[in-house]
């Protein structure tokens, strides 16, 4: 049984679950990358599919190292620019029904603004079902787009959200468990 699991093709960065970078991260979240060459007489187009590259035994690679290996040959230089596109196996909030060590946290992105909230993952699809706007099929990603309330401090209505996971093996989780979240404090209402 693996301890603490966390959603296949996420880390914990600082608290906060980002998507990994391994070629077997973008796999688990069926996340394909696109690169087009944006000088005019290569004009190469490529797509990096995950999970044939997982089966090249590519996977522990990092897609950084793998874009480099797609590179153009050409003496001036790779002119690739390259997209992540959306990924087809998404995080959702029903993924995170019952785990005590998961919050979701709504910051403001106005200037200078430091208003944050922190929801259980509960309390946010309850809220998005009273509004009719989602439920806990709602990806984490389209989140910011369904806060419709202005920020208390800046009157602003531009959001962020990510979710925090803390590691139930980490010391300050034994001792303190869910009131690991009080440090993080409490914005205000959104
Ligand atoms: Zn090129
Ligand atoms: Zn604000």
């Amino acid at each position: 049984m693996t301890v603490d699991p966390m959603p296949p093709g996420w880390t914990s960065l600082d608290g906060t679950m980002q998507p990994a970078e391994s070629i077997a991260a973008y796999a688990a979240r069926v996340q394909t990358v696109k690169g087009a060459c944006r000088d005019a007489i290569c004009n190469r187009r490529v797509t990096l599919d995950p999970k044939v590259l997982c089966g090249h035994g590519l996977g522990r690679l990092r897609i950084a190292q793998v874009k480099r290996l797609f590179s153009c040959g050409r003496i001036d230089g790779c002119r690739l620019d390259w997209h992540n596109e959306p990924a087809e196996n998404p995080l959702r909030l029903d993924q995170f029904i019952g785990r005590a060590n998961v919050r979701i946290r709504v910051s403001c992105r106005g200037k200078g603004c430091t208003f944050f909230r922190v929801w259980k993952v509960e309390q946010m699809i309850a809220g998005l079902q009273r509004r009719k706007v989602g439920d806990g099929r709602t990806e984490v990603d389209k989140l910011p787009a369904l806060m419709s309330a202005p920020c208390a401090v800046c009157k602003r209505t531009s959001w962020d959200v990510a979710v925090l996971w803390v590691s139930e093996q980490t010391m300050g989780w034994r001792q303190l468990g869910e009131r690991t979240f009080d440090r993080v404090g409490h914005g205000g209402g959104v």
